[in-house]
């Protein structure tokens, strides 16, 4: 058996031409799953009662189990559980007029920011194509018919360190066969592998959805602090293969910068960062991204002052910037947050800093 999630259209038309049925079937089976978010076989109602059991014989759909979701004011987090027993997450954030899904690609990461929650447990393995699209049909059937029209990749795990299953899943979401999310739609976040944002840059599928990299400080010194991956991918190539990137005028990349108190929030570091960005304004915009807390971390989040104070340095030297206010940060969803922690224990210490923390 296999999960027929895992297959773009190119493939299933192959592998149904095997099994024996009509290779034009592959859109119609594609459709009720991508478009009506029908993913029981016996629904339909278009394929042959010989078909749908050849179809029940061969694959699956879901990968992933529903296991628990936790609501709060503006985000619902929702917990999976893989077929080997661990656990995936996934947040859907209310926006003002959309919903956006931020979706995870790994189970844990091995890059190591140190002021990330995913980073503690290090990585465990990577998603397979049909477990990140899973995140999405779940949360998706579930919400009917209200639709999902935004995907980030900023969840749990690094999705340029998982280039092939992320590549594929961006083009199920993408493809007018699959769900059809507009492309600018799809944002691909990145703590900075330089190899890997050349690789999207040449990428058909790839260099068309947003991308979004974390730059987090302002000098080599420092991001070597925070994010150790920058020894092997400094800061200097880093911008410059951004500033080289083939975007057409006038689209963005987002560089997203998590500002954390005493640490890289001072009035100087918006400066070197402005500097950093030089004259290449028009081709960046900051999201500035307040510090959400952990109990296993030793940082804390700047007062809303500095963080205003960040930002207008940014805009006095004619940058664009956005303050971020973490949505999801009271139910752990939070960007940054996401981690295989035990549930109980997670209620357990939201209880206990209830009121302590801003949002
Ligand atoms: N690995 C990718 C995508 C997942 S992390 C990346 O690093 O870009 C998504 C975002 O959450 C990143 O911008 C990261 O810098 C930010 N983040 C990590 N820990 C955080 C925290 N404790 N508070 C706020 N944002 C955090
Ligand atoms: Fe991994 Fe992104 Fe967290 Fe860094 S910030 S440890 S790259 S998930």
């Amino acid at each position: 058996m296999e999960y027929i999630t895992s297959y773009n259209l190119e493939e299933l038309r192959e592998r149904l031409a095997k099994l024996g049925m009509e290779k034009y079937r592959a859109v119609q089976i594609l459709g009720w799953i991508y478009k009506k978010f029908q993913t029981d076989f016996d629904h339909m109602t278009d394929i042959s009662k010989e078909n749908r059991k050849l179809l029940k014989e061969n694959f699956f759909v879901h990968p992933l189990e529903l296991k628990e979701e936790v609501q709060a004011e503006d985000s619902t987090k929702y917990l999976f559980r893989t077929s080997d027993g661990y656990t995936v997450e996934s947040v859907l954030i209310k926006e003002r007029d959309h919903l956006t899904l931020c979706v995870s690609s790994q189970i844990g990461c091995a890059v190591g920011c140190k002021f990330c929650a995913t980073a503690i447990d290090g990585l465990v393995r990577n998603l397979r194509t049909e477990e990140i699209l899973d995140q999405f049909l779940h949360i998706q059937m579930k919400i009917l018919p209200q639709r999902i029209r935004n995907v980030v990749f900023m969840g749990m795990g690094e999705p340029l360190a998982n280039y092939e299953n992320v590549r594929k899943a961006v083009e199920i979401m993408v493809s007018p066969w699959g769900i059809d999310l507009s492309k600018r739609r799809v944002s691909v976040s990145t703590s900075g592998i330089v190899a890997q944002i050349k690789r999207m840059s040449e990428d058909p599928i790839m260099k068309e959805v947003n991308l979004a990299v974390s730059i987090n400080a302002p000098s080599q010194q420092l991001r070597e602090l925070l994010m150790p991956i920058s020894k092997t991918n400094d800061l200097s190539t880093l911008m410059k293969i951004l500033k080289d990137y083939p975007y057409p005028k006038g689209r963005r990349i987002m560089l997203e910068y998590v500002i954390i108190k005493g640490i890289n929030d001072k009035e100087e570091d918006a400066l070197s960062l402005a500097r950093l960005i030089g004259k290449y304004k028009s081709k960046f915009k900051v999201n500035l991204i307040p510090y959400n807390p952990d109990p296993d971390l030793p940082y804390e989040r700047p007062s809303l002052e500095d963080i205003y104070k960040f930002q207008k340095v940014l805009w006095e030297n004619g940058i664009s910037a956005f303050v971020r206010l973490s949505k999801g940060v009271n139910i752990f969803g939070a960007c940054g947050q996401l981690r295989k922690r035990d549930v109980i224990k997670l209620r357990e210490w939201k209880e206990e800093k209830a009121g302590l923390r801003s949002s």
